[in-house]
């Protein structure tokens, strides 16, 4: 395991180190806490190029998805968080019953301790950035765990990112599975992971020995529902925008369409055109394509190709890890393309009936991390919407909601559990604590709660523990 900067300190000193930083309440003054999220901007911005080539060595993504999903969004998060660092730490004030008029009762938002980030390699920078930005921001000692699989971002994070922190507060492992098996012996006060339900599962387990608490980001199968009242190209280029976008290998990208045999009749020569105005006749030399991540990603979403039938794509070449933008129809429920989560450049389309078929075929499953539904009829949209479960929504269009700080950015069910982005990122790192402030004044009247209990003094009581609103303290 390698420690950058740390030589040869073992996992448990460093950790140790970090809890001593913790404990001193080095990190807890604002100034501390937008010191690293200046130096977060910083980092991102003396060393984009760096980022950008590694993002490129990685995946291929062209560097206008890199700027739109990785680089902005992650400033975009480091500005918010210093614009409102100080509004967000500040104590909550809380209705107060009749009989705690004279206190002051309030949520506090401290800081949970040591936090481990854990993090996949499809989006290998936002997803390290944007929860770093929370866990600093709220005042956290952190350890990140970057991919191994994303290699390239891997180095430069690990060579370069540490230099921008204080090195008191923020550790790096590397490694893959083993590595972070075993960081995950160690107990933490908080773990946010994002990645697969499978090692979802592991990180949980893991956490439940010390009783850490978790926010998973999962991923799972985000189904695109379109209606017949829908204009055909308008669907094509959103929906084949968002699918292809990063070759697929997004959580949140729409993995298949569930349309009427009508629909996907008018929607097929829309989708054949959109892919070749996106990414030319031969996508294979389009600089706005991709490529999949490693060679097991690749065969895993070769086998797929072989579900259904091939209507639009469908070619491969395994040398430079290459999936045209694909379309299949025909595709039975059963087939693997229908079980496992795609992600890769591979759209099924699932014939239904009827919106009610549709929204039968999505509760059947486990519930998703994104849910698109595509009508002119605002009515379907909201019916969609009312009827079904899912961690994010968007009508008529793919992962705009993910753009939001101001929405909450997480799964539910099989998709995850918890929630960050903007506002959202600090609370999660933050433990609410409820507090009371009193005096030691009035005894006598308090003093009717105390036995020998007596049905006047019950009656008042509970007067007093009256709430304008919802909470309440006894006297
Ligand atoms: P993954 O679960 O294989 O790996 C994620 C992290 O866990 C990596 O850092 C990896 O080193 C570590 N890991 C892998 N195996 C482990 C094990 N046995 N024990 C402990 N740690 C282990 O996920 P991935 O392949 O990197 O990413 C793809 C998955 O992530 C997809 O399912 C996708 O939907 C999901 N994802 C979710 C979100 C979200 O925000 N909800 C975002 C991106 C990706």
């Amino acid at each position: 395991m390698l420690w950058p900067g740390l030589g040869m300190d073992s996992v448990g000193d460093t950790l140790q180190r970090l809890r001593e930083t913790f404990s001193a309440g080095r990190t807890r003054p604002a100034e501390f806490r937008a010191t690293q999220l200046e130096g977060l901007g910083r980092f991102l911005r003396d060393n984009k190029q760096l980022l950008q080539e590694a993002l490129a060595r990685d995946l291929r993504k062209p560097d206008f998805e890199s700027e739109v999903s990785e680089f902005s969004m992650a400033q975009h998060e480091i500005h918010l968080a210093l614009r409102n660092l100080r509004a967000w730490m500040k104590d909550e004030k809380v209705p107060r019953s009749l009989g705690t008029q004279l206190d002051r009762a309030f949520i506090r938002k401290e800081p949970f301790g040591l936090v481990l980030i854990i993090v996949p390699w499809n989006y290998p920078l936002n997803l390290t950035l944007v929860p770093l930005v929370g866990a600093l921001a709220a005042g956290n000692c952190v350890v990140l765990k970057p991919s191994e699989i994303s290699k390239n971002m891997e180095q430069v994070l690990a060579e370069v990112l540490p230099r921008y922190l204080d090195q008191s507060c923020f550790a790096m492992v590397l490694g893959g599975p083993e590595e972070t098996g075993q960081l995950l012996e160690h107990r933490f006060d908080y773990i946010f992971f994002t990645g697969s339900p499978r090692v979802g599962r592991i990180v949980m387990t893991a956490a439940a020995k010390h009783l850490t608490p978790v926010t998973l980001e999962l991923g799972g199968k985000n189904p695109c529902y379109v209606d017949d009242n829908c204009d055909p190209e308008t669907v094509a280029n959103r929906v084949a925008f968002f699918r292809y976008f990063n070759t697929g290998q997004t959580c949140v990208a729409p993995d298949y369409v569930l349309c009427s045999p009508e629909m996907q009749e008018r929607l097929l020569p829309a989708l054949q055109s959109t892919i070749a105005r996106f990414f030319g006749e031969d996508p294979r030399s389009s600089p706005n394509l991709g490529r999949i991540i490693n060679d097991k990603h690749f065969q895993r979403l070769q086998g797929l190709l072989g579900c259904g039938r091939v209507a639009i794509g469908g070619q491969s070449d395994q040398s430079d890890r290459y999936i045209a933008p694909t379309v299949l129809v025909d595709v039975q429920e059963t087939e693997p393309v229908m079980q496992e989560e795609i992600f890769g450049p591979i759209l099924p389309i699932v014939n239904v009936r009827s919106l009610d078929e549709a929204i039968d075929f999505i509760n059947r499953r486990e519930k998703p991390l994104a849910l698109y539904a595509f009508s002119k009829s605002s009515e379907v949209v909201k019916q969609v919407l009312a009827r079904t479960s899912s961690g994010g929504f968007c009508g008529n269009d793919g992962f705009m909601h993910v753009s939001l700080a101001s929405l909450p950015f997480g799964g539910v069910g099989a998709s995850g559990m918890g929630r960050y982005h903007g506002k959202f990122s600090f609370d999660t790192f933050s433990h609410h604590r409820g507090c009371l402030l009193r005096s030691q004044g009035m005894e006598k009247i308090y003093s009717i709660r105390y036995p020998p209990y007596t049905p006047r003094n019950l009656r008042m009581l509970l007067v007093a523990m009256e709430t304008r609103s919802c909470s309440c303290t006894l006297l």
